[in-house]
């Protein structure tokens, strides 16, 4: 947190690095970034010390602790005490004013898609951000709110909440490294938390502890959820114990937050399960964000729920660029950022992110929502997490398979499933196979990593 301001406030660029990264996309990301200075948490020195011909470059290299606390270390014995440096200064400092338009921050995408690319946020993109994400329609977060980001502040600026919890004045509470359900329970509850975000796999896991303890978190009134689809489950696992999930959409390039999935007035007569499914989409735009979704023909898609097209976007806090990169494909229509996501758009403007569209499944000309079949699935009492991915098929080009992780001395038949998949979606959408392993991979950020569970599904 005093790194987020201090290094910002003073004019530099606050550049984040994801430490779950390969070796090698960390090495390419702070040189590709021009970084000068790495500050890291002690639990990070085994990393460093495997980078420590890279890192010889930097000015410094501090380490986030004091002068008692300071590692040996014969790979970097330059190793500066933050706060050692910091006791030197004076308690003053004159903050200079800064044109809103400078560089505040800097992220990487996971690079999932090809090597990392940077995205540099303003001052001025980042605050109009964390405003627009209080709202009452996004995370609805007041000097009342205890707020708790589990999305951790690497990953996109932890969604904005850095910055939003100051500027309202609400209590933030940190996580710290540990995310497991006992650990994530223990300190919602010590500190009351009413407000906290992150992915959806770190809630199956808080979901499944509390009910195999029979727990509750009495103070928790909202669920930020982003980064991938929510299963419609997950929406009524957290209603049932009287928490209420916000369905976000975002991407770094959109800093992130963008769609957010909250009723309107028209929608307070439907039943239960008709609002659940609405609020299972990724949701309506925020203000300060503008959209254009096209169909092959490049002509606007008709807000049928149906037609689906590729996801187009500008505003305030989008990237109009990637930094230092030649990157155009993504900015090739004039003034909108292609995001790589395929979606639909109801009659009430809530936009539904089909996949990504290397994700989609494409059989016999249609098209296969790989979210979808895996939202259906997750519901599923044997499943603890489920991924769909595409086999190539010399007939269909490509067919669903099913990739799942069963819960402990749960059993599932493929017969079990194409049951549960029936009425729920067309019959050629039902996967041709089911595949059970023990667990499935996840990107730096937790999200399933597709192109290793399609290599997984080939080599079967
Ligand atoms: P990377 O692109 O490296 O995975 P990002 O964190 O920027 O890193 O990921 C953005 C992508 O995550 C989006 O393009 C979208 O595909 C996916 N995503 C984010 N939020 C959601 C959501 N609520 N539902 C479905 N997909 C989502």
């Amino acid at each position: 947190m005093e790194l987020y301001y201090g290094i910002s406030g003073s004019g530099f660029v606050c550049h984040t690095i994801n430490p779950r990264l390969f070796k090698e996309q960390i090495a390419f990301i702070i040189k590709h970034a021009g970084d000068k200075v790495l500050f890291a948490d002690l639990t990070f020195l085994p990393i460093l010390e495997a980078l420590a011909p890279q890192l010889r470059k930097l000015k410094a290299v501090v380490m986030l602790t004091d002068e008692a606390h300071m590692p040996k270390s014969s790979a970097l014995p330059k190793l500066k005490s933050y706060e050692t440096l910091l006791a030197r200064e004076k308690d003053q400092f004159n903050w200079p004013e800064l044109n809103e338009n400078t560089a505040c921050s800097l992220c990487y995408t996971s690079g999932t898609t090809g090597e990392p690319k940077g995205v540099l946020y303003s001052h001025r993109s980042s605050v109009l951000h964390a405003m627009a994400v209080c709202t009452p329609d996004a995370f609805n977060c007041s000097a009342s709110s205890t707020v708790c980001p589990i999305v951790p502040m690497f990953h996109v600026n932890a969604w904005g909440i850095p910055y939003l919890a100051p500027m309202i004045g609400a209590k933030l509470v940190m996580p710290g490294a540990k995310l497991d359900g006992a650990s994530l329970h223990q300190l919602m509850t010590g500190e009351g938390v009413t407000f906290t975000a992150g992915v959806p796999t770190v809630w199956l896991a808080l979901l499944d502890y509390l009910d195999a303890e029979k727990k509750t978190i009495p103070t928790l009134m909202r669920v930020g959820i982003g980064g991938s689809a929510a299963p419609p489950i997950m929406l009524q696992r957290f209603a049932d114990r009287g928490a209420e999930v916000i369905h976000a959409w975002g991407m770094t390039e959109t800093s992130p937050v963008a769609l957010t999935a909250a009723l309107t007035g028209k929608h307070a007569k439907l039943s239960n399960a008709e609002k659940l499914a609405k609020r299972a989409k990724q949701g309506r735009p925020l203000y300060g964000t503008e959209y254009l979704v096209v169909n092959g023909a490049g002509k606007p898609v008709k807000h049928d729920g149906q037609e689906f097209g590729d996801l187009h976007i500008r505003g305030a806090w989008v990237a109009s660029s990637y930094f230092k990169s030649k990157e155009k494909a993504a900015f090739k229509r004039e003034g909108w950022f292609n995001t790589g996501d395929v979606v639909n758009v109801d009659e009430d403007g809530f936009f539904q992110i089909v996949d990504r569209a290397k994700d989609v499944i494409k059989s016999g000309g249609e098209w296969i929502s790989s979210i979808e079949l895996e939202g259906i699935m997750q519901a599923h009492p044997a499943i603890k997490e489920a991924a769909v991915v595409s086999r190539p098929h010399a007939k269909w080009a490509e067919r669903p398979v099913l990739v799942a992780v069963l819960k402990s001395g749960a059993v599932l038949t493929y017969e079990e499933m194409v049951m549960h998949f029936t009425g729920k979606i067309a019959k050629w959408s039902i996967p041709d196979e089911l595949i059970v392993v023990d667990q499935l991979p996840h990107t730096a950020t937790g999200k399933l990593l597709k192109t290793v569970i399609r290599k997984l599904v080939l080599a079967r």
